[in-house]
């Protein structure tokens, strides 16, 4: 199987988010890239509706959930946080799909949670009914290893039928969150899983380059085309790319490796609809 890599932002904060958009938007025109963009409709109430609506409503970019304002839904062991009322959440997560499809005049499918739950949405079956009844056809909310550890390791696609939802998927996450592998959020060091999936695997410190940056991207990369896996995605947050790398060099060494590697590219919502055509075939079966 031809491995896909699927590049996807979690753009979330108001201002610098908008700011790196602007050069990552742009790269991925020029190199021909398709993209998942998980927003936080918050961002779209204001002035920058507008530039979004034109920076992402391309026919090759996909608009998902990212919530509203970026609560965290359920308890959080890995941060510690508490996650927000029943109601509060329902509104999270239907008033953003209503606000993405609002702006961009076409169907938000995919739903991604604030920070991600090591086993997706699973330990939430009203969540779980939430998402799907909402009418979202896939969660990408599984994002951290076993007992909230990085890195993701290559989970691929599973769906939530244990909990009554077979026609919604869950795409997980893989790899390390870009923004604790250069320390710009405030995160305890106690990430590792011992023994590790990956005993091959070594990041030493915080990156300090880009160059860096993409090694570490390139072993996943590298692991799922020796797997032969459906797809590898990274975690990455337009705020933290910018940061560190203004000119998203990482992006492009990442893009132009994958492509020399002969990986397709795709978007969430493509996986999706292959799910969608297997399952037709195998009902005319
Ligand atoms: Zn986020």
């Amino acid at each position: 199987m031809k491995t896909t890599f699927i590049p996807a932002y979690d753009t979330e904060c108001a201002g610098r988010c908008l700011e790196a958009c602007r050069t990552i938007v742009p790269l991925h025109r020029e190199l021909g890239v398709p993209a998942t963009f998980f927003l936080v409709t918050k961002l779209l109430e204001g002035a920058e509706r507008k530039p979004y609506q034109e920076l992402l409503g391309q026919p090759d970019f996909e608009v998902g959930s990212h919530t509203v304002t970026h609560p965290l839904l359920r308890d959080h062991p890995a941060l510690n946080g508490k996650g927000v009322a029943w109601e509060r959440v329902v509104d999270e997560v239907t008033r953003s799909k209503a606000t993405i499809e609002d702006a961009f005049g076409r169907a938000c499918e995919g739903f991604r949670s604030p920070c991600g739950f090591d086993d997706g949405l699973a330990g939430a079956p009203e969540l779980v009914e939430l998402v799907a009844r909402t009418g979202y056809t896939y969660s990408s909310c599984l994002g951290w290893g076993p007992l909230y550890t990085l890195p993701v390791p290559l989970y691929q696609a599973r769906t939530y039928a244990e909990l009554g939802q077979p026609d919604l998927w869950e795409f997980p996450l893989h790899g390390w969150h870009e923004n604790v592998l250069k320390g710009h959020n405030a995160t305890p060091a106690r990430f590792l899983l011992w023994p590790p999936v990956y005993p091959e695997h070594h990041v030493p410190g915080y990156v300090k380059t880009p160059e860096e940056e993409f090694e570490v991207l390139r072993f996943f990369i590298d692991k799922a085309l020796e797997q032969e896996l459906e797809y590898v995605t990274p975690i990455w947050h337009p705020w933290s790319l910018g940061k560190f790398d203004p000119e998203m060099k990482m992006l492009r060494m990442t893009f132009e490796y994958v492509r020399s590697r002969g990986c397709a590219f795709g978007t969430f919502r493509e996986l999706r609809a292959r799910r969608a055509k297997s399952s037709v075939a195998a009902a005319a079966d």
